[in-house]
């Protein structure tokens, strides 16, 4: 993606605005572009005091042209779909808007789901769907749909990822598709994965208990976050909060 990123501005003079929403730190491509303007990066991730490879906090904003251009939100444990879209609400489209890209990356690990073995964060199948749904409307609000879209990291490989994927290709295709997933993927599901397969696309058969402590120490590392990063990052970039409340 960082090739990518450096072809577009190089071939075309394109701004780009990527967007990192894999469990780990976007901390490749945000180091390739940090004293950057023309190349944007955003990156949302389960926190380094955690979490391999223990960077992205919101302090770092880039340096020299580029300070600004980097943008982190660190996530706490337990990180939910409700939590998290509302941290992409708050933050997302006001620097979309604001940086006016020509093309939008964006990288979609599937990691952050409750379910993945090396993370803490408690997504889901809907939320992944959910954020891809915003993400196809910020493209087409933003840069006339142009988006270029990968994976990135997800290790529960068979009961989660294929699924995680398949519903955001859906997305941006804008295709609905069947909730039930198909007999003979399940099969092959199970056989691979020694395990039960899930039975619907979306839905998860289970979801965790979240505790409110856990909860509500994820909320405020959000609310915290997104005010470090409105007060720092905002004002270089002229960008407006359109959420409730905010006067600007
Ligand atoms: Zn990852």
């Amino acid at each position: 993606m960082a090739l990518a990123a450096a072809y577009l501005k190089k071939r075309y003079g394109a701004r780009v605005l990527y967007l990192d929403f894999d469990a780990h730190h976007g901390d490749g491509v945000q180091e390739c572009f940090y004293s950057d303007p023309r190349v944007m990066t955003v990156s949302f991730h389960e926190s380094g005091r955690h979490l391999f490879p223990g960077s992205g906090f919101t302090s770092q904003t880039g340096e020299g042209e580029g300070k600004g251009y980097s943008v982190n939100l660190p996530l706490e444990p337990g990180t939910t779909d409700e939590i998290f879209l509302q941290a992409y609400d708050e933050l997302v489209p006001p620097l979309a808007r604001a940086f006016k890209p020509d093309v939008i990356i964006t990288q979609n690990g599937c990691d952050a789901h409750w379910d993945d073995p090396l993370t803490h964060l408690a997504l889901t199948i809907s939320g992944f769907q959910e954020l891809a749904r915003r993400q196809h409307q910020l493209v087409h609000e933003v840069c006339g749909g142009r988006w270029l879209a990968s994976g990135g990291g997800g290790y529960q490989a068979y009961s989660v990822v294929p699924r995680a994927w398949t519903a955001h290709t859906a997305a941006m295709a804008d295709v609905k598709l069947d909730e039930v997933l198909p007999e003979s993927w399940r099969q092959q599901c199970e056989q691979r994965s020694g395990a039960a397969a899930p039975r619907y696309l979306t839905r998860d058969d289970r979801t965790p208990a979240i505790d409110r402590a856990t909860l509500d120490r994820a909320r405020d590392a959000v609310a915290a976050g997104t005010a470090e990063i409105r007060k720092t990052v905002f004002p270089i970039l002229g960008a407006r909060s359109l959420s409730a409340g905010d006067a600007g």
